[in-house]
């Protein structure tokens, strides 16, 4: 049961999306109640950067210092092809100690994020499902589910957990940060078609000599964008796009079990979309597959493989909602939108559209904003993913642009680490342009 009485926010999933906004609310002193049906936060690096624009709304949270403890600063974005180095694109305003993006595992963030929270005066309530929600004009009524292991209540659709207690609450919003399978967007009626095909890709971390300082690098080959990240403690990781993988029975069922509310990688927690286990690999995770990839596609890497201590194939899709919600319930974060792996947006975008969300929420409760800022709020993220999705207003260059850059110019919304104008400044380094968006706000 929750703390006391009915919260003014219900947000819908721990991930680092839905704790980032329980956060904020909870700092603006907004009574809010988050929830997760997984039975605690991730345990991976999954998505691993934290962009300047993101330290800096840290820095608003009170939550920077944690998180730049334990991470790896990375100031400049490398461009290059199996040829070599191609452009460098300098992250963050020189002079600014948050100009890099900070390198931390995505459970470490969620970790630091849980604890805030916790001293913010709230708790992730683990084990609890929403599983149903009722719109009406001036409330929403959510059924929360509490599952326990024990043999009791009914039993629900997967393994052994069962429906320990069922209640209803009603409350004035809801945000929804419950990823891909969102019942939230769900409950709504939106559409999440695909915005382009499914990449796959193979993540390898591993122990090397590389000296990779202070750079990321993107590796564009023929029709790949690969990636290979420094991370502390002597690792890297390559993330390579695998083209010729491919998963006949997710490609087929996609759409029909995303309708239906399953994931095609079924699995303890939604978030886990992965493949193999730790002890069984797919053929393409073989270290003799990884040192092929590099041979292909960057033979100047030349530093040592030590032992793999993370390996994995993700499905990545590409997909936005028609639309972020509406009335009194809210998406952000994978629930709204999925992207390639390579600027890590997802995550970092999601922790805005969360972030503007519960400033809107908050001004609302107040009764110093109206229902028509969340409008602006989605229409706003709307049209941001519809440029970083490569659907409207493309980078474009200008005849002083360095030839190889603008042969990749369609592929670079997809790789720079920013959204709005910092996106804008980063093309700007590479000698692109960056039309206006047509939304009627566009994000800052
Ligand atoms: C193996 C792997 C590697 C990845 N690597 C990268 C990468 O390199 N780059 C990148 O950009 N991204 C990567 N990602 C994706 C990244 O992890 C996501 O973009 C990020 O987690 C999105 O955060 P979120 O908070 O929006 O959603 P999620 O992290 O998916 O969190 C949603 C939460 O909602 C909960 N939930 C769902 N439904 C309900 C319900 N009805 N009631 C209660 N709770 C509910 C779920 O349990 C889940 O915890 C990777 C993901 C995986 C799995």
């Amino acid at each position: 049961m929750f703390a006391e009485g009915n919260p003014e926010v219900l947000v819908v999933g721990a991930g680092p999306v839905g704790l980032l906004a329980a956060l904020d609310l909870a700092k603006q002193g907004i009574s809010v109640e988050i929830v997760d049906s997984g039975v605690w936060a991730c345990k991976h690096s999954y998505a691993l950067a934290l962009y300047p624009q993101t330290l800096h709304l840290l820095r608003e949270l009170g939550v920077l210092d944690r998180v730049m403890g334990s991470a790896y600063a990375v100031r400049t974005l490398a461009l290059y092809d199996r040829d070599g180095l191609h452009a460098k694109v300098r992250l963050g305003d020189p002079g600014d100690p948050l100009g890099c993006l900070a390198v931390v595992r995505q459970d470490v963030i969620e970790d630091m994020f849980e604890h805030a929270l916790r001293e913010a005066g709230a708790a992730v309530h683990w084990r609890h499902d929403i599983s149903a929600l009722q719109p009406a004009p001036n409330h929403v009524t959510a059924t929360v589910d509490r599952l326990e292991r024990e043999s009791r209540g009914y039993v629900v659709a997967h393994n052994e957990w069962v429906v320990g207690r069922r209640w209803d609450i009603q409350v004035p919003f809801v945000i929804g940060a419950d990823g891909y399978n969102s019942r939230v967007r769900r409950t709504l009626n939106i559409e999440y078609p695909e915005v382009a095909p499914a990449q796959y890709y193979g993540v390898f971390e591993f122990e090397t000599d590389a000296k990779l300082g202070d750079e990321a690098r993107v590796v564009f080959g023929d029709g790949t964008s690969d990636v290979l990240w420094p991370l502390p403690g002597g690792l890297c990781r390559w993330s390579f796009q695998l083209t010729d993988y491919h998963d006949t029975v997710a490609e087929e069922m996609k759409d029909r079990l995303l309708r239906s509310g399953f994931g095609y990688f079924p699995t303890e927690r939604p978030k886990d979309r992965t493949e193999g286990s730790p002890n069984k690999y797919p053929a393409v995770l073989d270290e003799k597959h990884l040192t092929d990839l590099i041979a292909a596609r960057a033979p100047w890497f030349q530093s040592s493989i030590g032992r793999i201590h993370w390996r994995t194939v993700v499905r990545f899709e590409r997909r936005l909602a028609a639309s972020f919600g509406q009335n009194r319930m809210w998406l952000a974060g994978d629930a709204a939108h999925l992207a390639g792996p390579v600027a890590i947006q997802s995550m970092n975008i999601g922790f805005f559209e969360a972030h503007e969300l519960a400033t809107a929420v908050a001004g609302i409760l107040r009764g110093q904003g109206t229902l028509a800022d969340l409008d602006a709020c989605g229409d706003r993220w709307h049209s941001e993913w519809r440029r970083l999705h490569g659907l409207e207003a493309h980078l474009e260059p200008t005849p002083e642009t360095d030839p190889w850059v603008a042969e990749h110019a369609a592929d670079l919304p997809a790789c720079l680490p920013g959204f709005g104008a910092e996106s804008a400044r980063l093309a700007a380094q590479l000698g692109l342009f960056s039309p206006p968006v047509l939304s009627k706000t566009a994000v800052p």
